[in-house]
């Protein structure tokens, strides 16, 4: 390993065993501090996203302002690591809540701040501190959230963005100073890095991809569930892990929603990712292009039929497309990580519940009926992290995010992200 990379580790290991002893109350200062300038600058960092990944600018400054929420919600959190007492005969008989230390995040392109931030904050203020390896498209907004965290006050060595290639994370997370690793991303970087945190007795927490369901009953509010649907599976250019991914429509409605779905995928024209009223825009990197094109070859190969063609217009930008895609296609089994979504009819709920639960997958499904009796058979048979009834994922720093199956295992935002790296340490005894 690169000296200054391994003085960076060590920097960051002495940085834990000061932050360590910061009351909770006077971390949570900070990350209230970091907010504001998160927010009154969101349009500078909104532009490095854009300029580093090419989302359209009116989503990058509201990916700012929504870490800025996020934020406060963790500035505002009620300390659910204080030592908690247990009944018992001992004097002594509590759960202390003890930080791991140097905790490494290995972060995606897609969503350049808040993945990082996602992550690093609730992890920071448990006590631990933060070394990151962000995309390699990514280091201007690993280098701009290191700033603004040094602004707001953090100590130095609390966060530290390291700028290495992916083949230096191994030597990183086998290295004494580091205790953890959280990675958003593919299944397989997830599977390699887990496995290096497995031979090394390592925790670790993986959000890996999805091929969410979208699943449109007769009783649903069809305008709705169409615009709802369209924004989900095209916003970022279709590169979102919970985007919906798979259209599964009752058959029984087929001829009333498609044809206002595809209205509503129609008004996604390629722009200037630059220019506010831009909707969609390029990919992040040409090869994620390619390889969203041989998908599409792929998927047709085996029979699905085109309703909104994939039309290649530059080397990382497309026109939407939109396939319908029989049970059996081998292409169900894959993420489409870009703007291209399937549609599946299916014949009543049993067969829809069937299709959705179909694949490696569990992120976040969606379902649109107004009837209370079919949502809970959806709640209850769904196979996912979490389950949207007549809504499209949007995560909330409320709610607890994770996936389920090969979308990987952990949980980040809410209260239980804080407990996700510590270590419940019992003290018991006279
Ligand atoms: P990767 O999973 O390869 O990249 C995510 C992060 O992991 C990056 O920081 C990357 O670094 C790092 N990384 C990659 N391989 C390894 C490895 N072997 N060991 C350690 N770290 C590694 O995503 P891609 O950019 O290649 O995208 C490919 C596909 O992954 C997408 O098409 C999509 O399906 C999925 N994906 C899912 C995301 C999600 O939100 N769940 C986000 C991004 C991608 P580096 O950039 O240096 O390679």
């Amino acid at each position: 390993m690169e000296q200054l990379i391994e003085n960076k580790l060590i920097k960051a290991d002495k940085a834990f065993s000061e932050w360590r002893k910061v009351p909770f109350e006077d971390r949570q200062k900070l990350i209230a501090k970091a907010a504001e300038i998160l927010k009154n600058n969101s349009e500078k960092f909104g532009t490095i996203i854009t300029q580093e990944m090419n989302k359209p600018i009116s989503e990058s400054i509201a990916e700012v302002e929504k870490c800025a929420l996020m934020m406060n919600y963790y500035a505002d959190a009620e300390n659910i690591l204080k030592p908690e007492k247990i009944e018992s005969e001992f004097s002594y008989s509590e759960v202390h809540y003890v930080p791991k230390g140097v905790i490494l995040g290995v972060m995606p392109w897609n969503f350049p701040f808040w993945q990082v931030l996602r992550f690093a904050v609730p992890a920071i203020l448990a006590g631990n501190t933060v070394v990151l390896k962000h995309a390699s498209i990514c280091f201007g907004s690993g280098n701009a959230i290191e700033e603004v965290l040094l602004e707001a006050g953090f100590p130095e060595g609390i966060f530290q963005n390291l700028e290495v290639s992916h083949k230096e994370v191994k030597g990183i997370l086998e290295h004494h100073t580091v205790k953890g690793v959280s990675l958003t991303g593919s299944g397989k970087a997830g599977g390699e890095v887990a496995s290096i945190a497995g031979l090394n007795i390592k925790k670790s927490l993986l959000e890996l991809g999805g091929s969410d369901a979208f699943i449109v009953l007769d009783d649903g509010d069809l305008d709705e569930a169409a615009k709802a649907g369209v924004k989900s599976r095209l916003q970022n250019c279709g590169q979102t892990c919970t985007a919906a991914k798979r259209f599964i429509i009752d058959e029984k409605i087929e001829d009333a929603f498609l044809p206002i779905f595809i209205e509503e995928y129609k008004k996604y024209e390629v722009g200037d990712p630059m220019d506010k009223e831009t909707k969609i825009a390029g990919m992040a990197r040409p090869d994620l292009a390619d390889e969203l094109e041989k998908q599409f070859q792929k998927a047709l190969e085996y029979g699905a039929e085109i309703i909104l063609p994939l039309e290649r217009i530059s080397e990382n930008e497309f026109i939407p497309g939109l396939i319908r895609v029989q049970e059996g296609n081998p292409i169900l089994q894959e993420e489409l990580f870009g703007p291209l979504g399937m549609v599946m009819i299916a014949k009543n709920d049993e067969e829809a519940l069937k299709m959705a639960n179909d694949i490696p997958f569990g992120l976040s499904n969606s379902v649109w009926t107004k009837d209370q009796s079919r949502q809970l058979f959806f709640i209850e048979n769904l196979e996912s992290g979490t389950v949207n009834i007549n809504r499209m994922t949007s995560s909330d720093p409320r709610f607890p995010f994770g996936g389920s199956k090969a979308s990987g295992y952990g949980t980040e935002l809410s209260l239980l992200a804080l407990r996700e790296f510590v270590t419940a340490r019992t003290v018991v005894g006279n």
